[in-house]
């Protein structure tokens, strides 16, 4: 594995290569992140992993602060899966230039975690077409964990006519239902607990109900050990628009706080 910290050196290499399948993170790798680079490799390009805490995506900075970092153990994991490239960016190394594409910003994100981390999508995007003008992905690896992130990422191609191919990995879970994320490091083994209750009473009134007002469930998930819930919504992934009905396409989306940890999930 190639290790990158300085975008010109990065891209004489990868300009040699017959294309890159790109898996951009934040570090704290854990089982998502790897099932997304098991299906990089898979591609016949070369894969590239970058690690890179975007401080502008982060809302509050005592969050950007407590952010999960083990570096030593995401080079070990990523040495084992055999990742080509790993670039591992300074701050100033991704915001001292201008990108080609202004970034494209969908009005879906004023909401559900628009609404509530205010600045958070435009900073994503700045990041991910700053990555994209940098590396020139063939394929660009992301997860329905994150659904709003990966339609805002998907609007932002098309509209700026790039031409990467996203492709949408599905959420991995840990065995007691939660969905992996860098941020359950920072819990423990009672919030834990909790948020795999919260999952399991999720997927139960999603097959049990057609439509079930939200206010109710957000009650019962406090009561289940919630500290705060930012939103409870139901949404139509083919439209993007809120729903009143749970099905297959109709689905629940939340953000909810254990503790001071933020998660969120689509059920
Ligand atoms: P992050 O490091 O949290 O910014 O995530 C990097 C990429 O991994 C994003 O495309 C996420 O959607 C994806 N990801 C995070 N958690 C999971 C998960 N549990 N399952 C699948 N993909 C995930």
């Amino acid at each position: 594995m190639k290790i990158f910290k300085d975008r010109k050196n990065l891209q004489n290499e990868i300009l040699n290569t017959k294309g890159i399948s790109f898996v951009p993170t934040m570090g704290g790798l854990h089982k998502g992140h790897i099932s997304l680079i098991k299906k990089s490799k898979k591609t016949k390009l070369k894969t590239l992993v970058s690690i890179f805490v975007n401080p502008k995506q982060f809302n509050e900075k005592k969050d950007f602060i407590s952010y999960p970092r083990n570096q030593k153990k995401d080079l070990k994991i990523l040495k084992n899966l055999k990742v080509d490239y790993l670039y591992l960016p300074s701050i100033k190394d991704i915001y001292s230039f201008k990108p080609k594409n202004k970034v494209f910003l969908d009005k879906f994100s004023k909401q559900l975690c628009g609404k509530y981390r205010k600045g958070h999508f435009p900073g994503v995007l700045n990041v991910v077409n700053r990555f994209l003008d940098i590396i020139k992905p063939k394929k660009l690896f992301m997860g329905k964990k994150d659904f709003q992130q990966l339609y805002l990422v998907k609007k932002h191609i098309i509209k700026r006519k790039i031409n990467t191919k996203i492709v949408e990995c599905e959420t991995i879970r840990e065995k007691n239902g939660v969905a992996c994320s860098s941020r359950n490091y920072r819990l423990n083994l009672k919030h834990k607990k909790v948020a795999s209750k919260i999952f399991h009473f999720l997927k139960k009134i999603k097959y049990k109900f057609n439509f079930i007002n939200p206010n109710l469930l957000k009650k019962e998930i406090i009561k289940l050990g919630a500290n705060k819930i930012d939103y409870i919504e139901f949404y139509n992934i083919r439209s993007f628009k809120r729903s009143k009905k749970l099905d297959k396409n109709n689905r629940i989306f939340i953000a909810y706080f254990l503790n001071n940890v933020r998660l969120i999930d689509n059920v």
